[in-house]
């Protein structure tokens, strides 16, 4: 503390995201990136005139990557907006939308960064319980009393994925606020609700370059609905900052998008991967939720996830372990190469 703050600084709960520890030979599965580089045709781009430009402005509306993405994704470049990674498009999202009169409903496992932006911004909020098993209910959530709701479809840290079904369901039901879904991890076998937002004015879908391209180090992230709720977005971004994407980051995503073929390519490799280390951390006694994502939430036999997680810290080997009550008896274990998880197990057999 110091005299210097200003009250709000003072209330704030800041968010506490994975150690990025600068460690020779670590094997990092703490922070969901992906263990593939971005695609060559990323690394094409950084030549001598594309370092030159930087002295430029970017574009403040990014207007060919959002050509880019409607394209890919089958809709209007109008309906389509972009930030500083999707934290920063959540961020300006929670502004736009969920300062109203009734609470924001989330899950009470979910992203730990929601409860941290309504307390920026002043957000009331109520969690609802998931159920024992770990799924999402939507028919616990009030669609007469709230100000706005919001979930990771897959969810995290659980992994667990909602269908399209029944998030369209909870639409129907839910029509005077907006609904996010999260889609962060949808690539890994979810099916993304980008589908619907012609259908449902209140439904913003928000994805991230951060996983499934390779591109966590760039930040960027990007929100897909009705043109009113783009336009919300752009209101909030233009009182704040102009240009949230940089030249290089524009430029890359552009090209993310366009190689198509490497980032199916890098996906399907996570996949399998996945499934291979689900087999083996179940016969290594763990029990894993079904998991969608590119990480897994898996409980060991023992109770020890705590010291598991220490064991695997000393071999070099990160791993994420949450103190919170009902989690605290899981790991969360981001899928690396076949060789990072197959040193991995091999460590957790040694332990
Ligand atoms: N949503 C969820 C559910 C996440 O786990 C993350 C990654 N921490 C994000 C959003 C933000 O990702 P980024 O800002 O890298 O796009």
């Amino acid at each position: 503390m110091s005299k210097f703050w200003s009250q709000v600084v003072r209330e704030l709960e800041p968010y506490v995201p994975g150690e990025q520890p600068q460690i020779d030979g670590l094997i990092k599965l703490n922070t969901n990136e992906s263990p593939y580089p971005p695609s060559p045709e990323v690394i094409k781009l950084m030549t001598h005139d594309a370092i030159d430009r930087l002295r430029l402005y970017p574009d403040p509306n990014s207007k060919k990557l959002k050509n880019t993405i409607a394209a890919y994704h089958g809709i209007n470049a109008e309906q389509v907006f972009v930030g500083n990674g999707s934290d920063e498009v959540l961020g300006l999202a929670f502004m736009a939308f969920f300062q109203q009169a009734k609470p924001l409903l989330f899950p009470d496992i979910s992203y730990s960064f929601y409860p941290v932006y309504c307390k920026l911004f002043g957000i009331d909020f109520e969690t609802i319980a998931l159920r024992d098993d770990f799924t999402i209910h939507f028919g616990d959530y009030n669609s007469q009393h709230n100000g706005g709701i919001i979930f990771p479809n897959p969810n995290a840290p659980t992994a667990m994925g909602k269908p399209l079904t029944d998030i369209e369901k909870l639409l129907q039901k839910n029509t005077e606020t907006v609904v996010i879904v999260d889609e962060a991890y949808i690539d890994f076998g979810g099916e993304t609700a980008i589908s619907l937002v012609n259908k449902y004015p209140n439904l913003l879908v928000v994805q991230t370059l951060s996983k499934s391209r390779s591109l966590a180090g760039m930040r960027v992230g990007f929100a897909v609905g009705n043109v009113d709720l783009i336009t919300a977005l752009d209101r909030v971004k233009n009182s704040f900052n102009s240009y949230p994407l940089d030249r290089l980051a524009e430029a890359a995503t552009i090209a993310a998008f366009e190689d198509d073929t490497y980032f199916q390519a890098c996906r399907d490799k996570i996949i399998a991967t996945r499934e291979w280390t689900v087999k083996e951390l179940e016969t290594l006694g763990f029990s894993v939720l079904p998991s969608q994502a590119n990480f897994v939430f898996a409980k060991p036999a023992g109770n020890n996830a705590a010291e598991l997680a220490q064991k695997l810290r000393e071999h070099k080997i990160l791993v994420r372990y949450f103190s919170a009550p009902r989690v605290n008896e899981f790991l969360r274990i981001t899928i690396g190469t076949d060789e990072q998880m197959q040193r991995m197990i091999e460590v957790l057999k040694s332990v």
